[in-house]
């Protein structure tokens, strides 16, 4: 599917969706939800997610750790994946967007249909900006990635191993290591570093946490210092 596609949906409100799914989070929502519950976003990573920040945190019963008696409880500031649900949203190593529909939960009350766009659907939840972030991260992800892959080439076999090892465990990771998941942490250190008066706004601090990645990235493969 395209953003003209034909597509429609009502939220029936019965938050069947909210069950047993893996919410994934980029550094920008966890930063609108930790402000949501007036957390730093190193407070936040800590209470509400797991796997270093990447994913929301899920209640015994399989419920989001933010569903209430009246849905969900962070509404304004939910991530991108709840916003464009029943949709996904595919972005292709070419740059390519596309979208699908996912699987509905058998008892659903939402109402499918086609008498909108998916473009228009996407604009009634507020999605471009939770996007222009996704993409942003997405780049910039592919770009550290690409960077940690040149200098995996230079390590030996041992060294290569345990750096998997511990990329395939997250919660291994130390609080430095996680700058790049941690917009506060990152842009605090960027910030002290250098001088500067810390931003409140979101976008703002996406920002800054952006270019301090690309800053320590490319310092990578010339210092030992992240
Ligand atoms: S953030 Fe809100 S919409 Fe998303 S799964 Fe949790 S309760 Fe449901």
């Amino acid at each position: 599917m395209t953003r003209e596609t034909p597509f429609s949906y009502a939220c029936g409100r019965c938050s069947r969706c909210c069950y047993h799914k893996g919410i994934s989070l980029n550094p920008y929502e966890v930063l609108r939800l930790a402000r949501r519950q007036g957390l730093t976003t190193t407070e936040f990573i800590e209470r509400f997610t797991d796997a270093a920040g990447t994913l929301l945190r899920q209640r015994a019963d399989g419920a989001c750790v933010f569903l209430g008696e009246r849905g969900c409880g962070v509404h304004a500031d939910r991530p991108l994946v709840c916003r464009i649900y029943p949709l996904g949203r595919r972005i292709s190593a070419e740059d390519e967007e596309t979208f699908s529909e996912l699987e509905p939960h058998p008892q659903t009350e939402g109402k499918y249909g086609t008498q909108g766009t998916v473009g228009g659907y996407l604009h009634s939840q507020g999605a471009g900006p939770y996007m222009q972030a996704a993409d942003r991260y997405l780049n910039l992800f592919r770009a550290m990635a690409d960077t940690l892959f040149e200098r995996a080439a230079s390590l030996a076999p041992s060294e290569r191993e345990e750096v998997g090892r511990r990329c395939g465990r997250p919660k291994e990771f130390t609080a430095s290591e996680t700058d790049w998941l941690d917009i506060d942490r990152a842009v605090d250190r960027y910030c002290r570093e250098r001088g500067l008066p810390k931003p409140a706004e979101p976008e703002r601090l996406m920002e800054l946490h952006v270019q301090a990645l690309r800053m320590w990235s490319s310092n990578l493969t010339e210092e030992e210092e992240p």
